[in-house]
């Protein structure tokens, strides 16, 4: 997977970088507008800056889109939430705020990545651990194989945290993803799903609380990935 990864903040750059490659990934970098648009070797994804030194990112943003679909997710330290939403507008696929860590990224990238490049559609459900699996297609959920009824909300929370098992999500990343776009209020009703899911899925998963940050998924048993498309049979 080759990420061209626009930034011209060097520390930045850097540590996407490393954290990229940690995870497998390629990373062709670049610091200019200019510099991506004329990039020309294949890659799979875009990570783009909207402060860059030469244009706005929006721009390249827009001229990216215009050329393809290739994937883009925006990278900005700008707070205003017009960027936002004039860079999904654009045609971005995700938009992540600075500061961010690299796994917040990864599973940002693995999301959209998922979302654009469709699984075959025989792809069987996805296990997590020895004991979860999900079918993303049908959304139902097993646990050693007996179906688990979930609320259509709290599969949605589910789908989203086995989307990176063992990262960190922070509230705002979830409610985003799974409520409203928009969100901005209290938050309480994410705590009644996890609560619920835990519930539900005791022993096959856990979902650790992280104070004033987030949750984060842990699978139980076996491997701790997952195993994408696993035979559950
Ligand atoms: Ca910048």
């Amino acid at each position: 997977m080759r990420v061209l990864l626009v930034e011209d903040d060097e520390p930045v750059a850097e540590s996407l970088r490393r954290g990229l490659r940690r995870y497998g990934f390629e990373v062709e970098w670049v610091t200019t507008g200019a510099a991506a648009l004329a990039h020309s070797a294949p890659c799979d994804l875009v990570l783009l800056d909207l402060g860059l030194p030469d244009t706005d990112g929006l721009d390249v943003c827009r001229a990216l889109r215009r050329r393809g679909d290739l994937p883009i997710i925006v990278i900005s330290a700008r707070s205003d939430e017009t960027d936002r939403v004039v860079g999904l507008e654009l045609g971005a696929d995700d938009y992540v705020s600075k500061p961010f860590g690299v796994r917040e990224v990864i599973a940002r990238i693995r999301a959209v990545l998922r979302r654009t490049q469709p699984r075959p559609p025989d792809a069987g459900p996805d296990r997590y651990g020895s004991r979860l699996t999900v079918d993303r297609k049908a959304a139902r959920v097993r646990v050693d194989g007996a179906e688990v009824a979930l609320a259509p909300k709290e599969y949605d929370l589910l789908a989203f945290l086995t989307e990176e098992p063992g990262a960190l999500m922070s509230r705002e990343q979830i409610m985003e993803a799974v409520w409203d776009a928009n969100w901005f209020g209290p938050t309480k009703t994410l705590d009644v799903h996890v609560a619920a899911l835990r519930r539900k899925l005791a022993g096959a998963i856990t979902i650790e609380a992280v104070r004033g940050v987030g949750f984060r998924l842990e699978t139980a048993g076996g491997d701790d990935g997952d195993t994408r498309g696993a035979d559950t049979s």
